[in-house]
């Protein structure tokens, strides 16, 4: 499934997710509407049609007092208009679904109804005596009898809406409780799906940008954990980010092979001159003028330069050409030492320079590094520092430990350096203004190669000088470097 397609599914799935809490929601207020329109035009319309009722029927009973008392044909007409009102409000019940009492009522009414006409006309007769007879036989109980029923419904009907209320409270009660759960469930899986959607993401994006910052630092063996057969955006990424490395890896390899080549076959005509020169040195072309042998001084020593540099390029781009990998080995450091101060012994009696190697305790007894590499980098700190060392300085070689790793250090009392060329120091091809100092030309590719190799021994490399006191540089190793770690980087090129 492509990035596109993923993303869209899992939004997808997340409005889903979403709009089941909400469609329960909706559905429950939509029954809870219909409770309350029934509420309202049943219950409450049938409370209020009683309510007239109630109202009509001693409206009706006040009317027919009037007429047994004034007898006259307005009063029996009122009471017509009222019995005839509240027997349309007795009919209108029905429809409030109170049957039995809209029955009862109903009788009740029509009996008022049938009697009425009979007390009307003993009333307007002016025969009291039997239309207070009919009045209090027929009328009065029949309108009593209704009255009562009335009440009845009316508590019938209060109790009715107050189950109904009841009802309608535990379903939103219900409602709410379940509608929590279903949200804090859809939260919960789409918290799941947005999880998962992040991860797929960001996980190839931070694989890709190591990948991506460690071939900016030199370091193009990155191994991406994305698989190749993966049929994404990332996989073919992926794909790319692999294709890169290996050409930029196999241009690496050109260029230290072509290196190689070039200073390969430049050795040979520079040997010649440098034979060539010895022999005039020696007289064999013989005896050379003052001039002359000033000139081939300047010239032998160009020549001594150009040779050193055409080495030290041929061995760089040598272990460069070969992958430039270490080949760590088993070193007893005590061992190392002795090996290091016997060889610059000689030097330090003939330029009478006091030269002390100094171990501290608490260090490993056997460090694991490359040894070739690693004494190139401590042969070239110590043939600096006895370069820029006059007569009667110092140099020392220290070895201590500097938390788990190793420090070597290598201090002189020579010329020192400017302190705003200290950091351009490991620069290729850099060389400081203290040339002066120096008892040989350099090339300016000593320490730049140094730096590599002790960084690909995955440790650093710092300078510390104070022009015309000294110079101290360190390097700090781990006392275990992998087997096939890496590269030493950007040396040549
Ligand atoms: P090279 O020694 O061949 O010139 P390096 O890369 O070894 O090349 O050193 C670069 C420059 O750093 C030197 O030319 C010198 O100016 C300065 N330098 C290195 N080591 C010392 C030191 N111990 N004292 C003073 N200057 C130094």
């Amino acid at each position: 499934m492509n990035l596109n397609s993923r993303l869209a599914a899992g939004f997808v799935a997340i409005a889903l997710i979403l709009a089941g809490p909400l469609s329960f929601a909706v559905w429950s207020l939509f029954h809870l509407k219909g409770d309350s329109v029934e509420l309202r035009d049943r219950d409450f319309g049938g409370s209020i049609a009683l309510g007239k009722l109630r109202d009509g029927l001693r409206d009706v009973r006040h009317q027919e007092l009037a007429l047994l008392f004034s007898k006259d044909t307005t009063s029996r007409n009122a009471m017509d208009v009222q019995i005839k009102r509240v027997a349309a409000l007795a009919d209108s019940l029905k429809t409030f679904d109170l049957k039995d009492f809209a029955r009862d009522i109903g009788a009740s009414i029509r009996e008022v109804a049938s009697a009425a006409p009979a007390e009307y006309k003993a009333a307007l007769a002016g025969d009291t005596t039997r239309a207070d007879s009919i009045s209090s036989r027929v009328f009065v109980p029949a309108l009593t009898r209704a009255d009562s029923t009335v009440l009845n419904a009316e508590r019938s009907l209060q109790l009715r809406a107050a189950e109904l209320v009841d009802s309608q409270t535990s379903k939103i009660t219900q409602t709410t409780t379940a509608s929590i759960i279903a949200l804090v469930l859809a939260l919960l899986i789409a918290g799941s799906i947005s999880f998962w959607l992040t991860r797929s993401i960001s996980g190839p994006i931070d694989d890709l940008e190591s990948g991506m910052s460690s071939v900016a630092g030199g370091y193009l063996e990155y191994d991406l954990k994305i698989p190749n057969d993966r049929t994404d955006e990332f996989g073919r990424l992926a794909v790319s980010f692999r294709e890169m490395t290996r050409q930029l890896m196999e241009l690496d390899k050109l260029k230290a092979e072509f290196v190689s080549v070039a200073s390969h076959e430049l050795k040979t005509p520079i040997n010649v001159i440098v034979g060539y020169l010895q022999l005039l040195d020696e007289g064999v072309y013989g005896p050379l003028t003052p001039k002359q042998t000033e000139i081939h001084k300047t010239v032998a020593n160009q020549a001594q330069t150009l040779s050193r540099l055409v080495k030290q390029l041929l061995d760089v781009s040598r272990f460069e050409a070969g992958g430039g990998r270490l080949e760590p080995r088993q070193i007893r450091l005590d061992r190392l030492l002795k090996e290091l101060e016997s060889a610059f012994h000689v030097l330090a009696l003939q330029r009478e320079i006091v030269f002390k190697v100094d171990e501290a305790p608490g260090l490993p007894t056997e460090v694991y590094w490359d040894l070739d590499r690693i004494n190139e980098v401590l042969g070239n700190l110590l043939s600096n520092a006895f370069k820029f060392t006059p007569r009667g300085g110092e140099v020392d070689l220290t070895i201590s430990p500097d938390g788990s790793n190793v420090r070597v250090s290598v201090r002189d009392t020579g010329a020192g350096i400017p302190p705003e060329q200290v950091p351009r120091i490991f620069e290729k091809f850099f060389m400081a203004d203290n040339q002066s100092a120096a008892r040989a030309a350099g090339s300016g590719l000593g320490l730049a190669i140094a730096k590599g190799i002790v960084e690909a021994h995955r440790g650093s490399i710092s300078c510390e000088s104070m022009l015309g006191a000294g110079t101290t540089f360190s390097i700090t190793l781990p006392p275990r470097v992998p087997r096939h770690s890496q590269r030493v980087v950007g040396v040549v090129g």
